[in-house]
């Protein structure tokens, strides 16, 4: 197989929480979202130089909804694939610095649209999180969606990249665990690059799907951290000196409370963990007659006793 049969798909997801970007913007003006952005682009620009059969799209996961930055809801399928799209030539004026129209048109695109989520997005009721499942959910339904209508002697390898700002989410546990599990039935590279507190969600998902995790320690420097890190793809990586990994958290949540956990109780019938011993699943209503297991009893009965 020639290496132009092999479509390479990367798409990037942004972390745009309003209220994170804004608390960061009072804090220090030296990085802020346009700023982070900037870096998206030019290592979305990058990855389309790599090969000229490389495709990408962003998604911005936002706290009320997940939005295609690119490509919108005007582009189609032969814009895409096909060779000079007709939206590239019909919507660019030229370029005027001589860079190649179908990056002009993108970054417009990527611009325009963060725009239009950013001012039209009223705050209202106390979703706060960022929807970070929901957008990656989004992520595999299009690169599902890709590898349906490529050719027939095409092949597609496709991966994501989480730019992560906000906290994790508990709330989000369950569907975030999906997602990463249909990832990795698909064989999708989940990559993160995390700008603040680390994301034990994010840990499992590139450890189960193969991807590289990365905390960022100087935002400012976040486009050399993309370049270098998650520019190359798999097979490239193998032969770079890349950062080594990481210790990865994998408490789960429990199902009450959505607190993370070492130790649980887990439900013999449909797996649902939980903190605290219920005799009844809240999940699927099973019944458990058995009481608390004798060793708990013994334990403590011996620890009295050290004491
Ligand atoms: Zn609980
Ligand atoms: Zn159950």
């Amino acid at each position: 197989m020639s290496a132009d049969d092999e479509l390479s798909l990367l798409v990037i997801v942004v972390d745009t929480n309003p209220i994170w970007w804004g608390k960061r913007a009072l804090a220090e003006a030296e990085f802020t979202l346009s700023k982070c952005l900037d870096a998206v682009m030019v290592l979305g620009n990058s990855h389309l130089f790599m090969n000229r059969t490389n495709r990408l799209a962003v998604i911005a996961s936002h706290t009320q909804e997940s939005r295609f930055l690119y490509p919108g809801k005007h582009w189609t399928f032969a814009d895409l694939f096909g060779d000079g799209g007709s939206f590239v030539e019909s919507n660019c004026s030229g370029s005027k610095d001589g860079k190649y129209e179908l990056l002009t048109t993108i970054n417009d695109a990527i611009t325009e649209e963060i725009k239009d989520l950013m001012t039209k997005t009223d705050m209202r009721g106390q979703q706060t999180e960022t929807l970070l499942a929901g957008s990656l959910a989004k992520a595999l339904c299009y690169i599902n969606k890709m590898s349906k209508e490529i050719k027939g002697n095409q092949e597609i390898k496709s991966r994501i990249l989480v730019i992560k700002a906000a906290e994790d989410s508990a709330l989000q546990y369950m569907n975030f665990m999906n997602v990463i599990f249909a990832a990795q039935k698909q064989s999708i590279l989940i990559d993160a690059c995390v700008l603040d507190s680390d994301s034990g969600l994010l840990q499992q998902a590139c450890d189960i799907t193969g991807g590289i995790y990365l905390k960022v320690l100087h935002m400012p420097s976040l486009l050399q951290y993309l370049l270098w890190v998650f520019l190359p793809d798999q097979e490239q990586r193998s032969q770079l000196v890349l950062p080594p990994p990481i210790h990865v958290d994998y408490r789960a949540a429990c199902f009450c409370h959505r607190n993370l956990i070492e130790i649980g109780y887990v439900c013999s019938v449909c797996l649902s963990i939980f903190c605290n011993f219920s005799p009844i699943c809240s999940t699927c209503e099973t019944a458990f007659k058995i009481s608390l297991p004798p060793v708990m009893k013994a334990k403590k009965k011996k620890l009295k006793l050290a004491v």
